[in-house]
């Protein structure tokens, strides 16, 4: 990062809130190359696949791919032109999106509310989605693994 002498001030409260990024999510990668999901029992993978669908797949504690049972996903992608469900159809070892996310110019939000069963309390994930692919970890930027 670069920062201009007239924001030298600043600097202390970027690199607290810098710190403080990285402490609230340290990114794990799935054996897709996605993001792994921290949830439980079953772990999760989001991943935009190259045509820019969602899929998000089901592990157990080995990371092996498993058939989920009762789990439901929700998915809501956030451009600036306004929140948007994503609607996903059960596959055979998760869950996927039919239709490509929004394509937009600049990262936003993608929201993933995963609930072990209908009734259960969601775990929400807040990805922002930069598809830009890393140059060190060659993950895209939303699972970019490296501690920059
Ligand atoms: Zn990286």
């Amino acid at each position: 990062m670069i920062f201009p002498m007239n924001t030298k001030s600043l600097l202390p409260l970027f690199l607290l809130a810098a710190s403080l990024a990285c402490a609230a999510e340290k990114i794990v990668a799935g054996p897709r190359g996605g993001r792994l999901l921290d949830t439980a029992p079953l772990k999760a993978e989001f991943l935009v696949t190259k045509d820019r669908r969602v899929e998000v797949t089901f592990y157990d504690g080995a990371l092996k791919p498993v058939t989920p049972g009762t789990q439901v996903v929700a998915i809501t992608a956030e451009p600036k032109s306004g929140r948007l469900p994503v609607e996903v159809t059960k596959t055979t070892h998760g869950f996927a999106s039919k239709v490509a996310l929004p394509a937009a110019t600049e990262p936003y939000r993608v929201v993933v509310q995963i609930r072990e069963k209908p009734d259960a309390r969601p775990q929400n994930f807040r990805i922002d989605l930069n598809l830009e692919i890393c140059g060190e970890c060659k993950h895209a930027e939303y699972a970019c693994t490296c501690a920059h």
